[in-house]
């Protein structure tokens, strides 16, 4: 049984989406589970009605915010790495800006939150990190996804790399890549195409399956790589994209 019981996990981004069913999910199976947004009100109501849940406001982008966070709630043995960004272009539309908000939200957030954490795990002699890339990354391309694609590429490397450099000491670290996942930010996206169903349609007829992923079948993934039922599974890029990129 896959069961949490025990453990504490830290959740970026679990306002919304992904982050939010995985926060939720992850309190099911018994975890301790610090839900931390960029929204605090938001991510306070969301813990609010989940027993076992805890709501904190974090910019996962203030470097100090995050390491008090950290400190406050050690150890953490399940650090769930969910906030991120999409910019919408081509790397025509990509100015510097764009590329550092892209790589500050969606990579170097994800370096100093992990960095923050493994002391705590090395402590504990276990640990399992895992980090919501996408499909779109260094798996596969999609149209105007240039600063995105590559800053989840990005992901990958380093959950490759940190899942090498603590294999023997109890710590795991695996990477998610999602295909095209119902959430608030896909709704806003799809939104600002101007034409929400003409655009939501072209999102479906990509997907082998003719849906999209709910964020509850990307959660079901995180609670199997945060449990030791996962324990043999490391630095590993695994998707769950409705077949799109088989
Ligand atoms: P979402 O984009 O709707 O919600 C993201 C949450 O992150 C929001 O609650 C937001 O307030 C929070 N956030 C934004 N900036 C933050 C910051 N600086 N600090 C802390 N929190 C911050 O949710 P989603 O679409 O489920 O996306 C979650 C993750 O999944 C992202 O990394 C996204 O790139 C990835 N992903 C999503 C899809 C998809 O189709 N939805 C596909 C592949 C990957």
């Amino acid at each position: 049984e896959n069961t949490l019981e025990g453990k504490t996990a830290l959740v970026t981004g679990a306002a919304n989406g992904i982050g939010r069913a995985s926060a939720e999910a992850l309190a099911a199976r018994g975890a301790r589970v610090i839900a931390t947004d960029i929204n605090g009100p938001a991510v306070e109501a969301v813990a609010r009605d989940t027993p076992g849940m805890s709501g904190h406001p974090l910019d996962v982008l203030d470097g100090e915010a995050v390491e008090a966070l950290v400190a406050s709630v050690a150890p953490v043995h399940i650090l769930v790495n969910c906030a991120g960004w999409v910019h919408d272009g081509t790397i025509l539309d990509c100015d510097d800006d764009i590329w550092d908000r892209s790589f500050d939200l969606n990579a170097r957030a994800i370096f100093r939150i992990t960095r923050a954490v493994l002391p705590g795990m090395r402590e504990a002699g276990t640990g399992s990190v895992i980090n919501i890339a996408s499909i779109v990354s260094s798996e596969k391309s999609a149209p105007r996804r240039f600063a995105y694609a590559a800053s989840k590429a990005a992901i990958i490397g380093m959950t490759k790399s940190i899942a090498a450099d603590f294999v023997k000491e109890g710590i795991r670290c695996n990477a998610i890549c999602p295909g095209t996942v119902q959430s608030p930010s896909l709704n806003e996206r799809l939104a600002a195409t101007g034409d929400f169903d003409k655009a939501l349609a072209a999102f479906k007829e990509r997907q082998p399956m003719g849906r999209l992923g709910q964020p509850e079948e990307i959660a079901e993934m995180v609670c199997y790589l945060a449990g030791d039922m996962s324990a043999f599974t490391t630095g590993q890029a695994l998707a769950i994209d409705g077949g799109w990129s088989s």
